[in-house]
């Protein structure tokens, strides 16, 4: 008997009643039935008497039975199981007469659950029969929901993408999914029963399966781990696997299943988020993290071989200009390049990382325990790095050099502190870069006691700015051949309770270095402009003098910059145009375009700028014409020698005649001499400041200057 599929389930409730569709053309056969049925009220019965008649209902009516005679008026009752049987809605009996059991069986074998042949006894008996084949049939239906559970959760098994094995108490496979069957890498015919999961177990992990994975999951029910299978193809697969043991009701191992996942792409992600934490992705050196984990180990070391070690701190110079001028693409180039020579050059016990940006470590390691001997040796192999950095570089089709400043830090058994050592060396590296490019320091302790300086004077600038030491100063800016005054330079003092008056020299840099400098920046503004507001209510400052207020890279590289000053312009209510804004290149090279739009922004309002310091920086006078300056201010160095160098006077020349050109205005920083005044006048610069008019002096000072020098 065929099994029929998609089967309409009767429920088991025994209120229910069941329809029975009763195909029969015989009236006696029918009223025996109906008559029988009687006294079974669970039965609801409708006759048909034709096989079509029966087809047609059978939809509307959804019969729970169908019971048919086999001979009908419009047909074979074969026929008509048949098509009930293909519909697959309800088990049929059939009902044959005496001699037609050969028909019988042939419905039989066509899906009838039963066959009757008529006679009054038999068909009296039909409810009871009924009843039997309605079981059977919802035993039919309850192994065709199991073979279909099955059938189910066999395509799960064989849809996950991770193996899955089952295997007997002596671990020979009795299942094994199809990704099983690619991990390991064997056909799919072969004979499992003969293959053990741990045949393809590494030698190590065999061991492990057998020693502690078996007897975990038989005392536990389950085990974990990670493993490694070979294929058959020789492929070495890490997974993650899981053994679970299958125990009867009675307690009894029945079997062990498997899971394992292949983790290698996991491994692989997880390895690499690693290595990004750990290492430079530029350069594959290790990074920050890497190096203080690395130095920490050598300190230990250094503990116990009594040698000693060397932290070199190397910093590139110019490395910025090669990054803006050529772009990051090709600073990164520059960076690989630096790296590998590093590498190349040290040894292979030697440690090299990158910290970021144009700063490499290298420790030297295993130096003399000899502390001369030791520092001796540290030195020479600096030198021969820094000789090593300083040869070409060919990027692209282009050929120049970069030097570095290495700062040394030697360590042995005293030393404890990795971050400590770093600073050392960092503070060496900055005075070797103030003593030129291309330089190594050793560190020693008076480097310390100037980085401690340093911070003091930190602290005491704070101080200043909150107690209001700072004063300004002002030194007027002439015209060269008259002497009027054509305007001044605010200049910043600190007036120290300690040292009294103190010039920028000493304390800008420090300023500049923190974000202090954006609140005295500020205060000078501000401060610069009352002064002026007030010079110009008293009617001392004329409508063509401009006050030039000296502005900070940091000040000017601040997203607000142009917008403080012109909320400051408006809150003090002063022209725009009697300001004007020294700047000097380093802080516009950065992002040029930039620079100029925020100079713009100024200079729409009235206010002018003025490139200090020229001279000095990278720039040519023809990059002049990009920079929306109204005057160029040459650097006093050139004037200082003017009257004895040719070629400071040259240049001196060339400024003034190409500024003149661009329509800017020039004026020469640190005039002292009368003579100095002479040659500047003879070369027609319009302006001079300068010792020789004028020290930069307090407000009231310059008060009585304005007032004396008036026409
Ligand atoms: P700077 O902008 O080049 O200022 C000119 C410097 O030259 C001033 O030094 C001034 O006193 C000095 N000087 C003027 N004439 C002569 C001269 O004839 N001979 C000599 N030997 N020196 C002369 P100071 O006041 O010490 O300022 C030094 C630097 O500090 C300034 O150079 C400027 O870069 C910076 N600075 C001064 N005040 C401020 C300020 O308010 N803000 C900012 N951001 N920087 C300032
Ligand atoms: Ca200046
Ligand atoms: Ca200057």
């Amino acid at each position: 008997m065929s099994e029929p599929k998609n089967l309409k389930l009767p429920t088991s409730n025994k209120k229910q009643t069941f329809r029975v569709l009763l195909v029969e053309d015989d009236l006696a056969h029918e009223a025996l039935i109906l008559r029988s049925f009687e006294t079974h009220p669970q039965y609801q019965v409708i006759t048909k008497r034709t096989l079509a008649e029966a087809c047609q209902l059978i939809s509307q009516y959804q019969p729970d039975l169908i019971i048919t005679d086999v001979r009908l008026p419009d047909g074979d009752g074969i026929h008509f199981v048949d098509q009930c049987l293909h519909k697959k809605t309800c088990p049929i009996i059939v009902m044959t007469s005496f001699g037609d059991e050969a028909i019988a069986v042939k419905a039989i074998k066509a899906g009838a659950l039963d066959y009757v042949v008529k006679s009054d006894h038999t068909l009296r008996e039909l409810p009871v029969i009924a009843n039997r084949v309605l079981r059977e049939w919802r035993l039919i239906l309850d192994k065709q929901i199991a073979v279909d559970q099955q059938s189910r959760l066999i395509a799960i098994l064989e849809s996950t993408p991770d193996l899955i094995c089952i295997a007997d108490i002596d671990g020979f496979l009795t299942y094994l999914n199809k990704a099983g069957y690619e991990l390991l890498g064997i056909p799919e015919d072969k004979d499992l029963s003969r293959i053990r999961l741990t045949d393809f177990h590494e030698r190590d992990d065999a061991i492990l399966i057998m020693s502690e994975a078996i007897p975990c999951a038989i005392k536990h029910g389950m085990w974990k781990g990670e493993t490694t299978f070979i294929s058959a193809s020789n492929k070495n697969i890490l997974t993650s696997q899981v053994l679970i043991t299958h125990k009867s009701a009675d307690g009894d191992i029945d079997f062990f299943s498997t899971v394992a996942k292949d983790i290698r792409d996991l491994r692989s992600a997880e390895e690499t988020i690693k290595y990004l934490a750990y290492y430079d992705t530029l350069t594959g050196l290790a990074n920050r993290n890497e190096l203080l984990k690395q130095l920490d180990h050598e300190i230990d070391r250094v503990h116990r071989n009594k040698m000693h070690s060397a932290l070199l701190y190397i910093d590139l110079d110019n490395f910025k200009c090669v990054n803006d001028s050529l772009g990051h693409p090709t600073g990164d180039l520059v960076l690989k390049e630096i790296a590998q020579r590093l590498k190349t050059e040290i040894r292979g016990e030697d440690i090299l990382a990158r910290l970021g940006g144009d700063e490499f470590v290298v420790i030297l390691t295993g130096l003399s325990s000899d502390s001369l001997e030791a520092i001796n040796q540290a030195r020479q192999v600096t030198k021969k790095l820094n000789e090593f950095i300083a040869k070409d570089i060919q990027v692209e089709s282009m050929t120049f050099n970069l030097t570095a400043s290495i700062g040394i830090s030697m360590f042995s058994a005293g030393t404890d502190n990795s971050h400590e050592l770093l600073r050392f060396a960092d503070t060496a590296m900055y005075e070797a870069k103030k003593s030129g490019k291309n330089q190594f320091e050793v560190f020693h302790k008076d480097m310390s006691i100037k980085v401690q300086r340093q911070l003091e004077l930190e602290h005491k600038l704070r101080k200043a700015y909150c107690n209001k030491e700072f004063i300004l100063y002002f030194q007027p800016k002439n015209e060269a051949a008259t002497g009027r005054i054509h305007g001044a330079e605010v200049l910043l003092r600190w007036n120290d309770p300690e040292k009294g008056i103190r010039a920028p020299g000493h304390f800008l840099d420090i300023l500049e270095s923190s974000s202090l400098m954006l609140d005295v920046g500020h205060w000078i503004f501000e401060e610069s402009l009352k002064h002026l507001a007030q010079w110009i209510a008293e009617g001392l400052w004329k409508p063509e003098q401009r006050l030039s207020i000296n502005i900070s890279t940091r000040q000017f590289q601040d997203e607000n910059f142009s917008q403080l000053i012109l909320d400051l312009i408006e809150k003090i209510n002063v022209p725009a145009q009697c300001i004007d804004i020294e700047i000097t290149e380093y802080s516009l090279i950065n992002d040029v375009k930039k620079s100029v739009s925020k100079m713009e922004e100024l200079i729409n309002k009235g206010v002018s700028f003025s490139l200090d310091d020229f001279g000095t920086g990278y720039s040519s006078l023809s990059y002049l014409k990009n920079l929306p300056v109204a005057t160029v201010k040459i650097d006093r160095s050139f004037i200082q020698d003017i009257t004895e160098d040719k070629s400071d006077k040259a240049l001196v020349t060339s400024i003034i005649t190409i500024s003149k050109n661009l329509g800017l205005s020039v004026i020469a920083e640190g005039v002292e001499t009368k003579e100095q005044l002479e040659i500047l006048n003879q070369y027609q610069c319009e302006y001079v400041q300068g010792y020789y008019f004028s020290k930069p002096v307090p407000a009231i000072e310059f008060e009585h200057l304005l007032i004396s020098k008036e026409p």
